[in-house]
């Protein structure tokens, strides 16, 4: 059997395997290998790297990473698509397909094993640079790039398919109405490039939505340096968290920050900025410098 990026190939091992598609776990298949290559052209994958993918199905994009990659390690949830994985990649003997929730596996861990990273994050000297790629389930994307950044998984590039409206919140600049603090966390950990926008019928079954790939390179040095990364991520949640407070009102009161309205009032007022600003006007660098003049 070719590539499963045929349709017919898809359809044929999933009536194989009498497979049920489990939307809880957002499952849609890509049926389209143009947008498969791009997607890898966008990633740079080559011969050395070590690829974690997120959520590989039966096995579509697997297929190309495993021959443009050194190593694979396939992370899916659903139970009822491993034995389906291990027939679809049989004939690849570089690839790792492992039965976990990728939001409760450790990659930092995994990275050690496979010797792969990113060699400016200094944890430890990678044999192999690390990439992640993927076709993420559509309802938690946001909880697995979180988790990627906070967690300083140490990949050079996330290279993945998200919801289109996602992909223009996580590029928004201020000022924009896509602009909140998925595009602030997103743009404070890398910098992020549309690669392409996807049609509903490029999947199976065809989701409602368009999507689009979306490519981050993470930042080794990390161009904008907050004093409290974590009150940095408190500020920017609270001041979206209710978009249409001002700033002063939204982190003034809210109580995983406590720091009262006067402070922030004084804050904005050495950062130049008017007492009624909202959160959606501020770039990255002045979250930044918000949350070091509120730090005690
Ligand atoms: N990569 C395949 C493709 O492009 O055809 C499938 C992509 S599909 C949009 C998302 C995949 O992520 C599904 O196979 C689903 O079972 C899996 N998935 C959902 N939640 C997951 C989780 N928490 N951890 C790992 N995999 C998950």
């Amino acid at each position: 059997m070719g590539k499963l990026s045929n349709p017919r190939n898809t359809i044929e091992v999933i009536a194989e395997h009498n497979f049920d598609f489990r939307k809880r776990f957002g499952q849609n298949f890509l049926v389209d290998e143009s947008v498969i290559l791009r997607a890898l052209e966008a990633a740079e994958v080559g011969g050395n790297d070590v690829v974690f993918e997120i959520g590989p199905g039966i096995g579509t994009l697997t297929q190309y990473l495993c021959e443009a990659a050194y190593q694979v390690a396939a992370i899916e949830i659903d139970r009822k698509l491993i034995p389906i994985l291990k027939d679809t990649l049989k004939k690849y003997e570089n690839v790792r397909i492992i039965n976990e929730d990728v939001l409760k596996t450790d990659l930092l861990d995994l990275a050690r094993e496979f010797e792969a990273g990113n060699p400016g994050a200094h944890l430890f000297v990678p044999k192999h640079p690390l990439k992640i790629v993927a076709n993420l389930p559509y309802y938690i994307t946001t909880p697995i790039l979180m988790s990627l950044f906070r967690n300083k998984v140490p990949a050079q590039s996330v290279t993945v398919m998200v919801q289109k409206e996602v992909a223009d919140r996580m590029t928004a600049q201020p000022g924009t109405k896509d602009y909140g603090a998925l595009s602030v966390a997103v743009q404070y950990y890398s910098s992020p490039r549309l690669v392409e926008i996807v049609p509903p019928e490029s999947f199976l079954p065809r989701p409602k939505v368009t999507s689009a790939v979306i490519t981050m390179h993470l930042y080794e040095e990390m161009p904008v340096r907050p004093k409290d990364e974590d009150l940095f991520m408190a500020v920017v949640r609270a001041a979206f968290e209710q978009r249409r407070k001002t700033l002063v009102n939204a982190i003034g009161s809210n109580p995983a920050i406590s720091c009262g309205k006067d402070n922030v009032r004084q804050a904005l007022e050495q950062m130049g900025k008017s007492p009624s600003v909202r959160g959606e006007t501020l770039s990255v660098e002045e979250f930044a410098q918000l949350s070091d003049l509120l730090k005690i």
